[in-house]
């Protein structure tokens, strides 16, 4: 009876251990987990194996998961082995946007703005991709101060449909990065009588950042007032970011001036090094060569003349002050192209002021304004024709009304923003009318084609000029300005 039980248990034992080993000869295993497939990605759910036995066997399934939407599917796996017992196994799939959007930024990562320069944003662009462009979606948090000096962050962030973050940063520095600006009570170039008194010490200086800086200003070089000559003067300051100002100066020592200033008056040039010819045009006694202009222009600056300003002239003729011997004033007539191309290259390489007495409705003059070295002044807005029936020969100024005089001189001032107080007669023709008109209109000074100096107290509307003709010789041109 023992024995028998013994026999019986023994024998469950045997069965159970064959039925698992055949169990594991003969039944088909799917171990496959969840699946999570990023939005958009290839995945071949064939490649998915089960197991018999230690090999992997194919596997069927009925996905229909679309790989391209968000979303969580269930796909079963089934096994369809000859001589095993077969698995199946429904496993969830989720398809989903783990990718994190890319924000782009406009521009650089790191920018510099001035002191109290506002920071204007650049742009970016945001993309993810399952949502697109989601640059609407950028949040910007920025804490500048442009009244600080300092490195500053901006930040970028914004947030995808499924929850990715992204955040960049550009950073901003705030920075002094302006010049302190100098400036002196005098003209840049200017002069001395000699054996007069200068005072070099007549500036002021101020930053955008530091304010009145005046006292960091050195001064370097001397003026020998007793000797005729050019003196070179350098005024220099720092600001307290770093930012040097050097001003350089002239001061021009000369005796004064007793025989009048040579106001200059050009018309037209043609260009003789390009092999141009215009002895054939109307007038061409009007015309200088480029090579003639820019001896007599290396003329007055190898021998330090001094460019005497309207106002300076002004106040010549008022007596106010006097002014260096070797004094000149430059203009040109009508404004015409070959002028701006030929003669003002020269006259800026020189670094020389010269006046263009423009006709203001014509259309030249208009894209060589606010150049270095080259002012604009009136030669009237319309009235630069000869039209009047009395006299053809006569400017149109001659017989036209007070009216309608004083309204072209207002439209010609219109047109040169009002900076023009000096005038040029068209053909140098004048009346009383034109005169009153000049006055009225604000004008200070015209000229005359008369030819001759200007000297102290002479009329300051009836003044002379020395014309330069196409064949004034070099030696010519010196002793009309003597
Ligand atoms: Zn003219």
């Amino acid at each position: 009876m023992k024995n028998k039980i013994i026999y019986i248990f023994i024998s469950i034992i045997t069965i159970v251990i064959l039925a698992s080993g055949i169990k594991y000869l003969f039944i088909t295993r799917i171990n496959i987990d969840d699946i999570t497939i990023e939005i958009n990605s290839n995945y071949d759910f064939n490649s998915k194996k089960g197991k018999l036995r230690n090999k992997d066997i194919e596997l069927t399934n009925n996905s229909n998961v679309n790989l391209n939407k968000l979303g969580d599917y269930e796909v079963t796996f089934e096994s369809h082995e000859k001589y095993a017992i077969n698995s199946k196994k429904k496993v969830k799939v989720h398809v989903v946007d783990d990718e994190k959007p890319i924000i782009t930024l406009k521009g650089e990562n790191e920018i510099i703005i001035n002191y109290k320069e506002e920071y204007k944003e650049n742009g970016y662009t945001a993309t993810d991709n399952y949502d697109g462009d989601i640059t609407d979606k950028v949040t910007i948090q920025n804490n500048i101060d442009n009244t600080k000096l300092g490195k500053y962050e901006i930040i970028y962030k914004v947030i995808d449909n499924s929850n990715n973050e992204t955040t960049i940063k550009r950073n901003v520095i705030v920075k002094d990065i302006e010049k302190p600006i100098i400036k002196l009570n005098r003209n840049i170039n200017s002069y001395v009588i000699l054996n007069k008194n200068i005072n070099l010490n007549d500036f002021t200086a101020n930053d955008n950042y530091d304010g009145d800086i005046t006292d960091k200003v050195t001064v370097e070089g001397t003026v020998n007032t007793k000797k005729i000559g050019l003196y070179k003067i350098l005024y220099k300051v720092k600001d307290s970011s770093g930012n040097e100002t050097i001003l350089e100066t002239i001061v021009n020592v000369q005796k004064k001036n007793t025989k009048g200033i040579p106001v200059m008056m050009y018309h037209w040039f043609y260009d003789d090094t390009k092999g141009e010819d215009v002895s054939k045009k109307p007038n061409n006694h009007n015309y200088i060569s480029k090579t003639n202009f820019e001896k007599q222009i290396k003329y007055l600056v190898d021998n330090n003349y001094y460019f005497a300003t309207w106002e300076e002239l002004s106040d010549y003729i008022d007596k106010k002050i006097d002014l260096p011997e070797k004094s000149i004033i430059l203009t040109d007539d009508d404004g015409r192209v070959s002028f701006y191309e030929i003669a003002y290259p020269i006259t800026l390489k020189y670094k020389v002021p010269i006046t263009s007495f423009v006709i203001t409705n014509k259309e030249p003059w208009k894209k060589y304004m606010n150049k270095d070295y080259l002012l604009m002044e009136s030669h009237t807005d319309s009235l630069h024709v000869r039209s009047c029936t009395k006299s053809k020969w006569d400017g149109k100024a001659m017989c036209e009304t007070y009216k309608s005089i004083y309204n072209d001189l207002v439209t010609s001032k219109n047109k040169l923003n009002n900076n023009t107080t000096v005038f040029a007669y068209p053909f140098g023709h004048y009346s009383d009318d034109l005169i009153k008109a000049l006055k009225d209109s604000g004008f200070k000074m015209a000229f005359t084609i008369n030819s001759g100096k200007v000297k102290k107290g002479a009329n300051k509307y009836k003044l002379p000029r020395v014309r330069v003709s196409k064949g004034t010789t070099l030696n010519q041109f010196i002793n009309s300005i003597k």
